[in-house]
């Protein structure tokens, strides 16, 4: 092990030292194609021309200046462009260095904003089961990934429930449609609010579409505008996290305008700056900024780096590149490209229960028996092995699983960059067909 480390403590990581379009390169020569875009970070591949232009031209210009003296221009720009395509009512942005941070910043606001209110008593948040937003400590308790939280769980946030996510492979009943899904989801929510009265809750967090936990699962029609007036109806604010499924990955800039509905806070992160530089936002509407500006005039929070010039100007390239190339098109033509492909390769694959996703935001979910859709055993490392037999084969993607909580299985997320084109879709879901046939053979008994 060298001196540095990162998740996996018993495994040797190669070293990445070329990125280039769509490819990665190894410290051997080896490439890889970037078809997970890292984890749903990498929206416009590597070594972007203009991307490195505007990172020059702000580090000849300015390196850092602390937000306790100063805005920048590349803030200020930045934030102006992200206005201009938001949902109508959002009006502000505050920045962080990552999503967790953002999250954290959405949590605290939330607070607040019902402290300068006078409306102490909403002390609760409601977060879904299976739901992920980061890692730090705030993030990890309105999340409900229980593998995750478990050996945190004493140390978590205590004011947090959880609820059912919306998860239709899994979660709707045969008898069911969609929409009645959708409702008895959003009764359940209304029912966890009137458990805890509706004037003690501060706000509900879900990601629009479920990432990195569940693997690029969207929510039957008519649920977040349900969640949507479930929360009006009580005052309670809306959050959601699209750090990972927003800033295009889904065919819209936000994947909320899909759902006809506008959070009250709205966090994004990864495809912001596209992995040139580590950037998070929160995104907020007009009347929660304008509650603090008429009350105390702060916001309790900040960070050291928040605002970051080099990253505000990385992902104002990274913003305008999208928009003058009219990338959101590719993703939608992509994503359907990428759709078909995966139908045909694992349609009717004896362990793909489900193939399903939006724009270049896809996963396949794995299963022991498709009739019942067991998941595999987590002691077979399914996910861990098919990420080794696709790296093996020149293939970056995104599996998951090794489920404690009972109900979640092993799937494969696919997120290539908004540059992607057919044939390289083709030879990624080739490779991975290839891999998944591998892993499953090899981790067998
Ligand atoms: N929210 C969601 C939905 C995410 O997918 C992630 C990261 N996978 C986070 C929050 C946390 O973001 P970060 O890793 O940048 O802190």
């Amino acid at each position: 092990m060298t001196h540095v480390f990162y998740r996996q403590l018993t495994r040797d990581y190669p070293s990445a030292v070329l990125g280039r379009g769509i490819t990665i390169r190894d410290a051997t020569g080896k490439e890889y194609i970037d078809a997970s875009g890292g984890a749903a970070v990498s929206c416009l591949g590597h070594s972007n021309p203009d991307v490195l232009a505007a990172l020059h031209a702000q580090i000849d210009k300015l390196d850092y200046a602390h937000t306790g003296f100063f805005t920048t221009p590349a803030a200020e720009e930045l934030a102006d462009e992200m206005i201009r395509h938001a949902p109508a009512g959002i009006g502000h942005v505050y920045f962080t260095s990552g999503g967790s941070e953002a999250v954290e910043a959405a949590l605290k606001l939330a607070r607040q904003y019902f402290v300068e209110r006078g409306e102490l008593q909403r002390q609760h948040f409601i977060g879904r089961l299976q739901g992920y937003h980061g890692n730090t400590l705030g993030a990890l308790s309105v999340g409900g990934n229980l593998w995750r939280r478990k050996p945190f769980a004493p140390i978590l946030l205590e004011n947090v429930h959880h609820v059912s996510p919306c998860y239709e492979y899994r979660g709707r009943r045969i008898d069911e449609t969609p929409q009645r899904y959708g409702e008895r989801l959003a009764q359940e929510l209304s029912n966890k609010i009137d458990e805890l009265g509706g004037g003690n809750v501060i706000a509900f967090i879900a990601e629009t579409m479920v990432g990195a936990t569940l693997g690029a699962v969207p929510a039957v029609p008519g649920y977040f505008k349900r969640v949507r007036e479930i929360c009006d109806r009580h005052g309670i604010l809306l959050i959601l996290d699209e750090v990972m499924c927003g800033m295009g990955r889904t065919g819209t800039l936000h994947a909320c305008e899909q759902e006809g509905v506008t959070p009250d806070l709205l966090v994004v992160a990864k495809g912001l700056g596209g992995g040139y530089a580590p950037i998070g936002a929160l995104m907020v509407q007009e009347k929660i900024v304008k509650t603090l500006t008429e009350g105390s005039g702060f916001f309790q929070h900040g960070h050291t780096y928040m605002g970051h010039p080099l990253a505000c100007a990385a992902a104002l390239a990274v913003q305008r590149v999208i928009q003058r190339d009219n990338l959101l098109t590719n993703v939608k033509a992509q994503g359907d490209h990428l759709l078909r492909r995966l139908g045909e390769r694992f349609g009717n694959h004896p362990f793909v229960g489900d193939v399903r996703g939006r724009g270049l935001f896809q996963a396949i979910e794995l299963v022991a028996d498709r009739g019942t859709k067991e998941p595999f055993d987590p002691a077979r490392k399914l996910n861990v092995r098919i990420k080794q037999e696709a790296m093996d084969r020149g293939l970056m993607v995104y599996p998951m699983g090794g489920t404690v909580d009972g109900v979640r299985g092993d799937h494969v997320l696919l997120a290539p960059p908004f540059i992607v084109d057919a044939a390289t879709i083709d030879t990624v879901v080739e490779r991975l067909g290839e891999a998944v046939d591998a892993a499953i053979a090899a981790t067998g008994k």
